[in-house]
């Protein structure tokens, strides 16, 4: 690393209020929804993503994305995003006014077709399409692959399958495609091959990293997404979260311990550790059992009995 790295800032993304609800049982109210933003918010996240629009019945925990995007308005220094995976989802961001969108789909074949009802090849024709209608439409749209580092059911995910997918992707004017690692099989060698493909094949593309915890491997797969030239990361304040269609799945990389991985490397990233875990604090207290994430327990020993 060279010391022009180290200015660099790291824009965190956190997907609690997405990635992380939508596998709770538990309906969380319009008011916890924006009480947990606000505290994202002072913490000094810079992107938050607050729901999806998806079906009701399939996911009910996000059936009021909608009305909390309407709720929030614009936010002043916050980017305000929400997850789009079919057409009518784009319908209802245009309708309720959201002005940034995740558009994603899966790379694997099977994962593809129990997630999202169909083969893979015909759901990024079908994504690039919609892509291009957002854009136009005047989003700020960032594209992304699902189960780019291997898939549970099908196990390695063909490189020259990723390759041509973020082509494709990138055929359409984005300018940030997301790499998932949905199932968590990454490594840090992995990370580091498929982001240094990616990288020359598409120079000017901005590259952002979502990294699932499943097998202990998220912070060092950042880690060496950082090396590899990736600055922009999808987090999960306290670690929560998993995937619907894969068993097993834990959540994406704490909030709280990106912050502390890459601040206590001299990295900034703009994030207020203690503020983040009062967000780890309220989450638990509402939920009634303990998060993932580390720092929020470090912090507490600190100031206690040690
Ligand atoms: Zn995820």
């Amino acid at each position: 690393m060279n010391a022009d790295q180290t200015q660099q800032a790291i824009i965190l993304e956190d997907e609690a209020l997405r990635d992380g609800f939508q596998m709770e049982t538990r309906i969380f109210s319009l008011e916890e929804k924006l009480q947990l933003f606000e505290m994202l918010k002072k913490a000094g996240i810079p992107r938050i993503q607050v729901g999806s629009f998806v079906h009701p019945k399939v996911v009910p925990q996000m059936a009021d994305t909608d009305e909390l995007i309407r709720t929030l308005g614009k936010q002043q220094g916050t980017v305000v995003s929400a997850l789009i995976l079919n057409e009518k989802g784009l319908e209802r961001a245009l309708g309720c006014g959201v002005a940034h969108v995740s558009m994603s789909v899966s790379i694997s074949d099977t994962h593809s077709r129990k997630n999202a009802g169909r083969p893979a090849a015909e759901a990024l024709e079908s994504m690039t399409g919609l892509i291009r209608a957002a854009l136009d439409a005047g989003l700020a749209v960032r594209a992304g692959l699902q189960c780019v580092f291997g898939c549970v059911y099908e196990g390695r995910i063909s490189e020259d399958a990723v390759l041509e997918a973020t082509e494709k992707m990138a055929g359409t004017g984005v300018k940030e495609i997301n790499l998932a690692d949905t199932t968590g099989m990454a490594t840090p060698e992995s990370i580091r091959h498929m982001v240094t493909k990616v990288r020359k094949q598409l120079p000017e593309m901005g590259f952002s990293l979502h990294l699932h915890d499943t097998r202990g491997l998220g912070l060092a797969n950042m880690y060496s997404g950082y090396q590899t030239g990736i600055r922009t990361f999808d987090v999960c304040t306290g670690g929560l979260g998993g995937c619907p269609f894969v068993k097993g799945a834990a959540g994406n990389v704490p909030t709280e311990d990106a912050v502390n991985m890459f601040e206590s490397m001299g990295i900034r990233t703009g994030v207020d550790l203690g503020a983040t875990c009062e967000a780890v604090a309220f989450l638990e207290k509402t939920l009634g059992r303990t998060l993932p994430g580390r720092m929020k327990r470090v912090l507490e020993h600190q100031s206690g009995c040690c």
